[in-house]
């Protein structure tokens, strides 16, 4: 299988080469040049199938410059936990993606992004230094994919006091081969201290650079396989199955979009937006026109420009047929803590703010739907101790934090401080790599 660009559909390239590079030399995101249809057989066995065997069918299909065997071990050392469903009620799930080491799920495409560079860079002379700017949850997940990886060392750039405590323990307590840089400046600083790295040839000279951004294609495609999980656990399969997908950077609704391409029947998808809602505005209208973030409790989803929305107009070149598979909804920070509370007293269930908004959409989306009959799939995009402040506000009550969460707090917090200058920073660098 060959990716293209989405600036440019005859520049074709390999799965390493894409995985390698992150984005398109000309600024495009990579896409498999045809989404494989999966046999009838395939689905037949689904339900039979654990999520790593699940995951490779899915796999196989896209990668064919890994060997069969090594794309097994890649898969049985990234994909080392559950995504389960859990029932609300008669017409209502919950799909848990939360149970990876970072307690969300990026844990998915960062654990699987991970282990192929890893064996991708096998052969390389020079040391490999992975740098990520990160506002939060993305550095954590791909430096515990990451971690005690021989050879590659992890450089994680995140804003000085800009990240909430539980992120900071999650960010700067891994040892060994992660090294956490506290800038001091803001979320903008830490990516351009990054993009200044991948030009500079001193550090060209001496490292092995290379990016884990949230856009790499490796990060995308393992993301494809929980839906099927999600279908897999159904009972009743032959209702209309409708997702809906807090969405932030519109990855985990992309991937969702490519198993519906592949042939998982889905009838449509939710987006689940807080007050970031360019996507909302250009179902309406039909154009699309990013916008400054807006801060909100569901802070993974404060985007303004979501980067993956070339690779969904790239999939649907038409917009009304767009319009027919997505629908959209969005919602304040109230609302949001409305619907922690509303789900926690009618289910005793606890929400973190992004799936919460996820549920409250596809509410909405149901008032105005005729058959009540559904399958309807709320993805739960965190646990809702990494949200803990906001949680217990919502719900009056005190929230246990899970055991592999306590861990990184009782760590102790290891840092480089920095400033926002670059040469400060190559200095580091270059000192402590
Ligand atoms: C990243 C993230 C999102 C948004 O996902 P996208 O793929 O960027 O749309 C939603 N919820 C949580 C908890 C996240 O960490």
């Amino acid at each position: 299988m060959k990716f293209y660009s989405t600036n440019n559909e005859s520049l074709q390239i390999s799965f390493s080469e894409a995985v390698l590079k992150g984005a398109a030399d000309d600024g495009g995101l990579f896409m498999p040049a045809k989404i494989p249809q999966l046999e009838n057989k395939f689905f037949d066995d689904l339900s039979n199938l654990n999520i790593k065997e699940i995951a490779f069918e899915i796999i196989k299909n896209f990668i064919d410059d890994i060997p069969k065997k090594y794309l097994i071990k890649i898969i049985d050392d990234a994909i080392t936990f559950e995504a389960p469903i859990v029932q609300l009620n008669e017409n209502l799930y919950v799909l848990e993606l939360f149970h990876g080491p970072t307690l969300a799920f990026k844990d998915f495409g960062a654990q699987f992004l991970a282990k192929t560079i890893s064996y991708l860079i096998q052969n390389q002379k020079k040391e490999t230094i992975i740098l990520v700017a990160t506002s939060g949850d993305t550095g954590s997940a791909v430096a515990s994919g990451f971690h005690n990886i021989e050879r590659i060392k992890v450089g994680l750039l995140y804003p000085k006091n800009k990240v909430s405590k539980i992120q900071e323990q999650q960010l700067t307590t891994f040892d060994n081969n992660i090294f956490a840089f506290e800038v001091d400046g803001n979320f903008d600083d830490c990516q351009r201290l990054v993009k200044q790295a991948f030009s500079d040839n001193d550090l060209k000279n001496r490292f092995n650079l290379t990016s884990a951004n949230s856009i790499n294609i490796a990060r995308l495609l393992p993301q494809t396989f929980y839906y099927f999980a999600a279908y897999a656990q159904l009972k009743r399969k032959n209702i209309p199955l409708i997702f809906s997908v807090p969405s932030g950077n519109f990855g985990n609704l992309t991937a969702g979009l490519i198993s519906n391409e592949m042939g998982l029947p889905i009838y449509k998808f939710i987006a689940a937006l807080n007050s970031n809602d360019v996507f909302l505005k250009y179902l309406r209208t039909g154009i699309f026109n990013p916008q400054p973030t807006i801060q909100t409790y569901s802070n993974a989803m404060d985007v303004g420009n979501p980067s993956n929305i070339v690779r969904i107009f790239s999939l649907y070149k038409n917009y009304e047929k767009l319009k027919e598979k997505i629908s959209a909804f969005s919602f304040s920070d109230d609302e949001t803590l409305l619907g922690i509370k509303e789900v926690y007293e009618k289910y005793n269930y606890i929400f973190d703010p992004h799936s919460a908004i996820g549920y409250l959409a596809l509410k909405e989306f149901l008032n105005s739907f005729q058959n009540k009959n559904i399958n309807g799939i709320i993805l739960e995009t965190a646990h809702p101790s990494k949200f803990k402040d906001i949680v217990e506000r919502a719900i009056n009550t005190n929230i246990n934090l899970p055991e592999r969460l306590k861990i990184f707090l009782q760590k102790e917090k290891k840092t480089i401080p920095i400033s926002n200058d670059f040469r400060n920073f190559k200095e580091v660098l270059l000192n402590t790599f």
